[in-house]
């Protein structure tokens, strides 16, 4: 029989993260930018005590373990408040991305069956108009304190968030429980059907949290000071309130602020030396940044990911600024971490062009996760680079199953089941770099061969003229699909359809150039900023390329 080990093996829960920063980070700032206007100061202490005072006064509305606690909000310390109040006793975060279409914030906060709705004051015309359609929410809590409150509300009860935790002692001890029990939910902003709740538990976010820390991910140390400007309302603001709470480090939150300007401000006044977000949030501060001609002082490394990040922004970010991009690629069903990307050992001696073709692409996964290509039968591809193939993944933080979905999402590689298909098609080298060359759901196939898109938008978005590009498949008599280049051009510049298409002469195979291009004002985006492919396919259905 196997020996077992003689080691303590307390459950790997979220309040320990929290209990670990009080301890022994306890003076550490945690800043907000707030709703409010002002600039709040607390630290791990603070918030570990609120986060207690949280906890005490959900249960007090009368919320029972499991019970989910929505947020529609900001990232600020009231927030970071209900993720470690909620989750850590037992009760389950919800956060709702506000950006959502109403009826779709309430087809979520329905199907998550929400107990609790806590929201920032920027949505309260928002909840006051769909309240009535929120069948299972309780209550209601304004994220405020008592002199912002509003005079009256068409929200009969609405309760006042600070005022429920002045009315608590914080005399509270964290519950034990199994670490698998759920601590989170999120849903996919997916652009067919109703959107999916990934649910998180109490391990799946530890661990994620850990990995995530690691030097070769996003390297976070207690000296650093991170400003997520991603959304804590998007997959855990990428699990950076985790990660931050396990090295101890300062933690500065932007609230609404998350303009050019304002997000300036806040780096310089308070130091920030890692960030993280989308390409879109870098590209307002960049040119913020640049048009008036100022440097960061101590921003050092961002991460960025949720969409492939541009190569221009990418050298922008290191040339112009000294700023270490790392680029991350993940999603809503992975907590979101997948891969990331690091120059190994080896690479550090190759050609900065070599260099920066790896560092451009998604990267490689870091420990707690595994990742495949597989063909449409489920065999497993080459990693030679070149053949690309659906993207799957397996891994301690990667979901098994949808809220209030019974059957699996898993599928098979090789005969071995357990895999997640990430509906991402991609190629991995030799070395392990993944590069995500398309989505299964958005991909050209012409004459069998796969074209990808976003190699087809970068160069295009590499041309002064335009602002934005989408490629989409246009239907083609021969080649089943061609290329369709959509673009929209900067104001005042001029590009000629023939001058675009002659811009892609050596950078891309000859048989790969898109065959037409459609300029036009506006490209239509889902709520979180994604191109909407099927929308732009849609209207472009008819259309005839001059090859066909
Ligand atoms: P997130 O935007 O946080 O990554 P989502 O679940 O909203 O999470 O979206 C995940 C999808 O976004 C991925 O399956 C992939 O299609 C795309 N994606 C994420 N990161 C990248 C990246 N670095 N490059 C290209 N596509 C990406």
């Amino acid at each position: 029989m196997a020996l077992m080990g003689r080691m303590m093996s307390d459950p790997l829960l979220i309040s320990s993260l929290l209990t670990h920063a009080e301890r022994h980070s306890g003076e550490t700032e945690i800043v907000s930018k707030r709703v409010e206007g002002d600039l709040h100061r607390s630290n791990w202490r603070e918030v570990a005590r609120r986060s207690r005072q949280a906890a005490q006064a959900f249960a007090r509305l009368g919320a029972e373990p499991g019970d989910r606690i929505a947020t529609l909000a900001w990232n600020g310390h009231r927030h970071l408040e209900i993720y470690y109040g909620s989750s850590g006793s037992a009760l389950v975060c919800h956060t709702i991305n506000p950006r959502l279409f109403p009826e779709q914030i309430v087809w979520i906060a329905n199907d998550a069956a929400d107990r609790i709705l806590c929201f920032d004051a920027t949505f309260l015309p928002l909840v006051e108009k769909i309240a009535p359609l929120l069948k299972t929410v309780q209550h209601f809590v304004l994220m405020t304190s008592r002199p912002h409150m509003p005079a009256s509300s068409a929200i009969p009860n609405l309760l006042c968030f600070d005022d429920l935790l002045d009315a608590e002692t914080g005399d509270y001890a964290w519950p034990q429980f199994d670490e698998n029990t759920a601590s989170s939910i999120c849903y996919t902003s997916g652009t067919t059907g109703h959107p999916k709740g990934a649910v998180y538990s109490h391990r799946s976010t530890v661990l994620h949290g850990y990995a995530a820390a690691l030097p070769d991910a996003m390297d976070c140390s207690g000296r650093d000071v991170i400003l997520p400007v991603v959304p804590m309302f998007h997959v855990n603001a990428w699990g950076l309130p985790y990660s931050a709470a396990i090295v101890g480090c300062k933690l500065v939150l932007p609230g609404p602020h998350l303009d050019g300007k304002s997000l300036y401000e806040l780096f310089e006044g308070e130091k920030v030396s890692f960030s993280a977000g989308v390409p879109t949030v870098w590209l307002g501060l960049l040119n913020y940044v640049k048009a008036n001609n100022l440097k960061f002082s101590t921003f050092k490394r961002t991460v960025i990911g949720g969409s492939a990040c541009p190569p221009a922004m990418m050298k922008s970010l290191q040339q112009d600024f000294g700023i270490e991009v790392i680029h991350a690629w993940g999603m809503t069903e992975m907590s979101p971490l997948g891969t990331l990307s690091k120059l190994t050992t080896r690479q550090l001696d190759l050609p900065a062009e070599q260099q920066q073709r790896l560092l451009e692409k998604q990267g490689r996964v870091i420990y707690g996760v595994d990742m495949a290509i597989i063909d449409d039968e489920g065999r497993s591809l080459p990693w030679d680079g070149q053949s690309a193939g659906n993207l799957v993944v397996r891994g301690h933080w990667v979901i098994s199953q949808y809220f209030n979905h019974d059957e699996s999402p898993l599928v098979s590689v090789d005969g071995q089941p357990g895999w997640f298909p990430t509906g991402d098609v991609a190629t991995i080298d030799a070395d392990g770099f993944m590069q995500i060359t398309d989505r299964s759901k958005d991909v050209i196939k012409s004459g069998g061969e796969w074209i990808s898109s976003i190699d087809l938008e970068n160069i295009a978005m590499a041309h002064p003229a335009v602002h934005e590009a989408a490629v989409i498949a246009a239907r083609h008599p021969k080649w089943d699909e061609r290329p369709l280049l959509v673009v929209v051009k900067k104001p005042d510049a001029a590009v000629t359809r023939e001058e675009l298409l002659a811009f892609y002469e050596g950078r891309i195979a000859k048989w790969q150039i898109p065959d037409d291009i459609a300029f036009v004002t506006e490209i239509p985006h889902t709520a979180t900023g994604k191109v909407q492919k099927l929308k732009l396919r849609e209207q472009f259905l008819n259309h005839v390329l001059p090859s066909a």
